[in-house]
């Protein structure tokens, strides 16, 4: 029987591979501009750390994770996102005690046993920052504008920000006791997601997809009310410096996070391209996170793309991202008998860094042709008799379908200046 790859996961072939790259490549130098510096962590990490650091109420923890046993009985789990390792190495490595703020950058695969559908998977992609070590607003809206300049410089224009403050343990006790009294007469027509949520978390159930949910709910009381003097001075200053910056968002007293441990700054942010229900980011502040997880009282923030959505959104728009293909030069041997020479030339290519290949399969010289632009090379080289008789090699450009005569001295010289 053929084995196929899990359900929920897939395989970047070669030939789509340089959008990814792409992807990547905008996505650090953006970061990196704004002072993030990458961390890579562990894939796997203790269960219990993202029963602590994503909150055990949550979907993720509660119904999602991809847990196990490892030979020694320790139970594992893949991670299903990046911000709980970052707070782990953070207080593993005492960063606390060095300069803050701190400043990271992550991408990298995570998993969620969630049920795959269009621009979902189970092993899936995120790039996500953390910024630990300051309470400074400002913060806040930089990280937000770091995610927008990223939209930007993929080419992607058009957004949604939805923004709003969940405010702090003691403002949100105040206001989850007035949710649940608004809720609970009418917790019976709620669906039975809602009815765990209810129980556990409250808050969740403002966010709930479901209409007859939203319609049950109506007219709750809004978190803005109840923001205590230091949260609502926190979200006045965020809100004013976006205005202040030219960012447009729009203020959402349903947008709760389904994570435990956000404070203050909740943000989302849809790109109708690809569906306005969907966020393609999503982050704010976590000032409880830190301790939760054993360290100090530390502020914090962050936010996590997935960036198959996002290439998603770039692929349903027209853009002029090419395959930049596999070679700058394909050798043509068109004589079995000059073998060692074009090992020569080839090993000479790759060592000045130059993309080079050959043919292995006896084809024709015109089947060489054929395949040397099937795999994008730039320049064939044409090695054959009478170029080994006078020394040389001829360089076709298969752009301006020219050809021309080159010393073997003069060779490299000469091709990477046609490619530059
Ligand atoms: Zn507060
Ligand atoms: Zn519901």
């Amino acid at each position: 029987m053929q084995v196929k790859a899990p359900r929920g996961t897939y395989d970047i072939m070669p030939d789509e591979i340089y959008k990814w790259h792409q992807l990547e490549q905008i996505i650090r130098t953006t970061a990196e501009t704004f002072g993030y510096a990458e961390i890579r962590t562990p894939i796997f990490e203790h269960t219990e750390l993202f029963e602590r650091g994503v909150g055990d109420t949550t979907d993720i923890v509660s119904k999602e994770m991809y847990t196990f046993l490892d030979r020694s009985n320790r139970s594992l789990t893949l991670r299903p996102e990046n911000t709980a390792s970052c707070v782990r190495a953070f207080i593993e490595h005492s960063v606390a005690g060095g300069v803050l703020p701190v400043k990271w950058y992550y991408m990298g695969p995570m998993f969620r046993y969630d049920r795959p559908q269009a621009g979902r998977y189970r092993q899936f992609h995120q790039f996500g920052v953390e910024a630990f070590g300051s309470d400074n607003p400002a913060l806040d809206a930089e990280v937000i504008s770091l995610v927008l300049e990223i939209l930007a410089n993929l080419g992607l224009q058009e957004y949604e920000l939805h923004l709003n403050s969940v405010g702090c343990p003691e403002c949100r006790e105040l206001y989850r006791q007035q949710l649940i009294s608004h809720i609970r007469p009418v917790k019976d027509k709620l669906c039975t997601d809602c009815q765990t949520r209810f129980e556990k978390n409250p808050l969740r159930v403002l966010d709930c997809k479901v209409a007859s949910c939203q319609e049950a709910i109506a007219g709750f009381p809004n978190m803005y009310d109840y923001l205590c003097p230091g949260c609502s001075k926190h979200y006045s200053r965020v809100q004013s410096i976006l205005t202040d910056v030219g960012i447009a968002y729009i203020h959402d007293n349903q947008l709760v996070r389904g994570l435990d441990y956000y404070t203050n700054t909740a943000f989302e942010i849809m790109i109708p391209l690809i569906g306005a229900q969907s966020a393609v980011a999503g982050g704010g502040r976590y000032n409880g996170l830190v301790k939760e997880c054993g360290g100090p009282q530390m502020p914090g923030i962050g936010f996590a793309m997935g960036l198959e959505r996002l290439l998603l959104a770039m692929n349903s728009q027209e853009n002029s991202r090419t395959n930049p293909g596999q070679l700058d030069v394909f050798l043509a041997l068109l004589d079995e008998k000059n073998e060692t020479r074009a090992a020569h030339i080839l090993s000479g290519l790759r060592r000045a860094g130059i993309r080079a290949d050959r043919d292995y399969n006896h084809r024709s010289a015109k089947a060489q042709m054929k395949y040397a632009d099937k795999m994008g090379a730039r320049l064939v080289l044409l090695l054959g008799e009478d170029e080994i008789q006078k020394g040389v090699v001829t360089i076709r450009d298969m752009q301006t379908r020219q050809q021309s005569e080159v010393s073997n001295e003069a060779l490299i010289a000469a091709i990477k200046a046609i490619l530059e």
